[in-house]
């Protein structure tokens, strides 16, 4: 079965890679295989509208199954800024390096008690007949007091989740994608897709 993954994010691609890989008939595609689609302006106010726009859109352009992913960082004290803008929170094009930086700044006088932080990963379902499921998968835990690791991508570098003492940019892909928001959000998807 073809799945097309709704991202030309080459991280995020991975990432569905290995968290898909037990569903061994699956034929993974991203937006990278088809350059003559053009997403539209993301719309909504929630991780899961926008995950629903971003999958119904492309199922319908494409003719095919596709799963969209709409994801970032809610922190307690900037409430929970930036959430749905985490891509661009330093500026339309802002690079994940340069929204990073932006964070540490906001945060910088900070104590640990102050620090908390959600990441959070909607999934859309869709065929081009309209939405099949969405789920949403959620990480708690802190923003670090200064970057560290080399691994993942986004705000990897600056996020601890609870319970652990290094970023998930620090613990690696393989132990990220064990724990992540991605994780919790995928494993609902998973007896969805192996039913279809
Ligand atoms: P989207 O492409 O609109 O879903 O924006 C996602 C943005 O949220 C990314 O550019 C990252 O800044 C952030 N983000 C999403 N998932 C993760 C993650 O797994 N780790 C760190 N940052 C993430």
């Amino acid at each position: 079965m073809e799945l097309i993954l709704a991202t030309g994010n080459l991280h995020k691609v991975r990432e569905f890679r290995d968290l898909l890989k037990k569903l061994k008939s699956l034929d993974l595609l991203s937006l990278t295989h088809f350059p003559e689609y053009s997403a539209p302006e993301e719309s909504g106010n929630t991780f899961e509208e926008i995950a629903s726009q971003k999958a119904l859109h492309a199922a319908q352009a494409l003719g095919r199954l596709v799963l969209a992913d709409d994801s970032g960082l809610s922190v307690s004290f900037l409430q929970n800024a930036p959430g749905i803008f985490s891509k661009r929170y330093a500026g339309p094009n802002a690079t994940d390096s340069e929204n990073r930086k932006k964070l540490l700044q906001e945060m910088q006088h900070l104590k640990d008690d102050l620090r908390s932080a959600t990441l959070t990963c909607s999934l859309a379902l869709a065929s081009p007949e309209g939405i099949i499921a969405v789920a949403t998968g959620k990480c708690e835990g802190m923003i670090a007091m200064e970057e560290r690791g080399n691994n993942g991508f986004g705000y990897d570098p600056l996020f601890i989740k609870l319970d652990y003492d290094k970023t998930f940019a620090e613990l690696g892909e393989s132990i990220k994608n064990r724990v992540s928001h991605r994780r919790k959000a995928i494993e609902r998807i998973l007896p969805i897709l192996e039913n279809l």
